[in-house]
């Protein structure tokens, strides 16, 4: 992408608006921009790095055995009817009538939908364990949406579900979950701890959120320190290894982290004093084993092996894609900027050309371009070098490849390192080898 040519804005004032820097850099960094109170339309930038996180998130869900679907943002209040829900969601829920004054909604979430589809095409126990996921907008009238995407009224949510034949089936269905989200959010660069939390609305008795530790997190947590290091957070298990995961499951979770909701203080003041940390997080993800709630509820029954019938176990485990572009900038930025990590960025790199109109300067940029084609977005714009440190550093791409005419008449390319702030001068071939 030249950025002569490209719709990538960037602002020199901070928004008077945004409270916290992720939302006060995506958007000064042109990634996002409001259309109304807690809806967003995604720029080019923003959509590329929404994009790698989604798809980031749809490899570990395939990894993990679940099949991808998609369903409509809008359902019926029918079947919400069905699971007793469509009271007592509230004001949360979009309500809208059609020409035909049938009660419809924008979905916040799908579990009363996608256990309908299910049932239309499940017939016996044969049909089970099967997981089927989306990557869908959902929409949630929040009282004060704010922090950007971190809170907004339409999100980008990966809401899961699983269907087990008995509650040893749906354990496993929730550990192998457990381990898709650690190996998502390590895939990201980040560390999400998992903590017991409460299971609001959706229902159920075991259940965890998915946490990253930072100040600006809406989340009270309390954790043992034992969270600080990462070894805990190596998921070098298998998938459908039943006793492993549950050992790994086990294990992972074996020290104290809870969310407020679910804070116990009993168990918290028998953690030594030095060990206990109270802290705020962001709550990236969410799993639930709910049993037989909407099964149950929506007449989900399969014929069972012996005749007798079957009601699945159910599991629903959602992921805050949206939220999660927020949050990784929450956790990768200075004064400056962004600095993206190499999974998600927008693009790899940016090519810096501190004299447009110089024969050696501009060949050099062009070789680096068409080397590293849609990984690179080229500084070509007729504008002073100090504007396009700056505005490379606000967006973040992991790598500078800065050109001047002096560089350019030995061969040589600086190659600027965002997060570490690192340079080193490099022939174009080393350049070339070091960002891949
Ligand atoms: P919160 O406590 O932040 O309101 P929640 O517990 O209501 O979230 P869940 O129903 O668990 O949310 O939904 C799954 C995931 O969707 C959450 O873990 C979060 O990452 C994301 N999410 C929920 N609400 C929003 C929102 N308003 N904006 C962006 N992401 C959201
Ligand atoms: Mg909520
Ligand atoms: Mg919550
Ligand atoms: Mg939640």
């Amino acid at each position: 992408m030249r950025l002569s040519r490209a719709f990538l804005p960037t602002l020199k004032e901070t928004p008077a608006e945004a409270q916290i820097a992720s939302h006060r850099l995506m958007l000064r960094a042109g990634l996002i921009r409001q259309t109304s109170a807690g809806i967003y339309a995604w720029l080019p930038a923003g959509l590329r790095v929404l994009r790698k996180v989604e798809q980031i998130v749809r490899e570990e869900q395939d990894r993990a055995g679940a099949q991808e679907i998609l369903m409509p943002t809008i359902q019926s209040a029918e079947l919400w009817k069905e699971s007793g829900r469509y009271d007592d969601y509230g004001k949360e829920m979009l309500r809208i009538t059609d020409r035909h004054e049938r009660e419809m909604l924008f979905g916040p979430t799908n579990e009363e939908m996608v256990t309908d589809i299910f049932k239309t095409f499940a017939k016996s126990y044969r049909d089970l364990p099967r997981s089927l996921y989306h990557i869908q907008w959902k929409f949630r009238d929040e009282v004060r949406p704010r922090f950007g995407v971190m809170r907004g009224r339409e999100f980008l949510m990966k809401d899961a579900y699983s269907f087990d034949m008995d509650q040893a089936g749906a354990r496993h269905s929730y550990r192998q979950m457990f381990l898709a989200y650690l190996r998502t959010f390590q895939r990201m660069g980040l560390t999400a701890v998992p903590m017991r939390a409460d299971t609001g609305p959706i229902g159920g008795d075991l259940s965890h959120e998915f946490i990253i530790l930072a100040e600006t997190g809406e989340s009270g947590v309390f954790y043992d320190a034992a969270y600080e290091t990462t070894d805990w957070a190596k998921a070098d298990v298998s998938t459908d290894d039943v006793d492993g995961l549950k050992a790994f499951f086990e294990r992972v979770t074996t020290n104290y982290a809870a969310t407020d909701e679910m804070h116990d203080t009993a168990a918290w003041d028998a953690i030594p004093a030095e060990r206990r940390r109270e802290g705020r997080g962001i709550e990236v993800g969410h799993i639930f084993y709910f049993g037989t709630k909407y099964s149950a509820a929506m007449g989900l029954v399969l014929a069972g092996p012996d005749g007798v019938p079957v009601t699945p176990e159910m599991g629903s485990y959602g992921i805050g894609v949206s939220r999660l572009v927020g949050a990784l900038i929450e956790a990768n930025h200075d004064e400056a900027g962004i600095k993206w990590p190499d999974p998600v960025a927008p693009w790899a790199v940016a090519i810096l050309n501190l004299r447009p109109g110089d024969a050696a300067t501009d060949a050099l940029c062009e070789a680096l371009y068409v080397n590293l084609a849609d990984d690179a977005v080229y500084d070509d714009r007729p504008a002073r070098a100090g504007e396009k440190f700056a505005d490379a550093d606000l967006m973040g791409f992991p790598w500078q490849a800065i050109v001047g005419p002096r560089g350019a008449a030995a061969g040589k390319v600086e190659l600027k390192r965002r997060a570490t702030g690192e340079r080193v001068e490099l022939s174009l071939e080393d350049a070339l080898a070091r960002i891949r």
